[in-house]
């Protein structure tokens, strides 16, 4: 098993008990252990340096006292710093929007960005009685299409049928359309993904950003490529302007370091987090259970 990073810092610091305040040369060495720390949980390096500049510029100078060690005293302040820079509060999906409200999915082939539309429409319908019509823009992939169909009856949300021949941009203005016509609440818009980035994709999804102007532009990724994920937030986000991220795979990431990345690379709020396979493997996203998990 690993040590965690309390007993890594308290076999540094704790010798320091009852010794005044922390001094650059105790927290430099401390911050060897939470640097040490965040990497093995796949943080990005350039986030790493950002973060461990900030814990160490508020722990210097602290003053250690009797009721706590100071090897706590310092996870503390990790902690805390986690949580501020995941975002401190959990950031739902908005629709303080006319309805039909427009939400776009976005994000590379194979990240679950189906799966997670179907998902988000599932729990809208139940959980907050929205009537919701997905509909599909892969126009380049029929399998895509008829997964989000497939998806649709699982969850019993409507799907907008599936015109040959159509771009993205007349699918999403026929989606809005219908929506319209149907006193729908919420249209999501799952658009095409494609292995990598690349510029036909942004254009194709900005031009249906355009024509739709979305209340929520999500991207999803998985949490399991780690550093590509972080690369992938901040292209989408240069090309498009993403308003969220949810992020798929976190049962199978222990880590959540892909997490933190994103947030401090693009600023933009992890809002949901996909734990499984399953419709309902749904979760809002907590910063405090998060930075519980960084810090093991
Ligand atoms: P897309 O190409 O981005 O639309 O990806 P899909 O929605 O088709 O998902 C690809 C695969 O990942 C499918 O087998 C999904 O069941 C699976 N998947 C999606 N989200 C999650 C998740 O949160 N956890 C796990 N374990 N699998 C997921």
């Amino acid at each position: 098993m690993f040590e965690t990073l309390q007993d890594r810092l308290g076999g540094i610091l704790d010798k320091l008990r009852g010794r005044g305040a922390l001094s650059e040369a105790d927290v430099s060495e401390a911050m060897r252990e939470v640097r040490r720390a965040l990497l093995e949980a796949d943080v990005a390096l350039e986030v790493v340096r950002t973060f461990v500049d900030k814990v160490k510029e508020r722990a210097v100078g602290v003053e250690v006292v009797k009721s706590v060690t100071p090897g706590q005293m310092v996870v503390k302040i990790v902690h805390d710093t986690l949580v501020e820079t995941l975002g401190s509060e959990a950031d739902p999906i908005s629709l303080a929007a006319a309805a039909p409200v427009p939400i776009l999915m976005v994000g590379l082939q194979g990240s679950g960005k189906t799966t997670t539309t179907a998902k988000i429409a599932r729990r809208l319908a139940t959980r907050e009685k929205r009537k919701v019509l997905m509909a599909s823009l892969d126009t380049r992939r029929p399998a895509a299409m008829e997964q989000l169909a497939t998806l649709g009856r699982q969850v019993e949300v409507e799907v907008l049928p599936i015109v040959a021949g159509q771009s993205a941009v007349q699918i999403a203005n026929r989606a809005m359309q219908a929506a319209r016509l149907g006193g729908y609440d919420v249209v999501m818009l799952d658009t095409a993904g494609r292995t990598t980035v690349d510029e036909a994709l942004m254009a194709e999804v900005a031009d249906v950003r355009r024509a739709t102007n979305p209340h929520e532009v999500l991207l999803v990724a998985d949490a399991l490529t780690g550093q590509d994920a972080v690369n992938t937030a901040r292209a989408f986000d240069t090309a498009l302007g993403i308003t969220g991220i949810v992020l798929t795979r976190v049962d199978g990431d222990g880590r959540g370091g892909a997490a933190l990345s994103m947030r401090a690379v693009t600023g933009k709020p992890i809002k949901l987090l996909g734990t499984g396979e399953k419709v309902d493997a749904l979760e809002d996203f907590s910063p405090q259970r998060l930075a519980g998990r960084i810090l093991g």
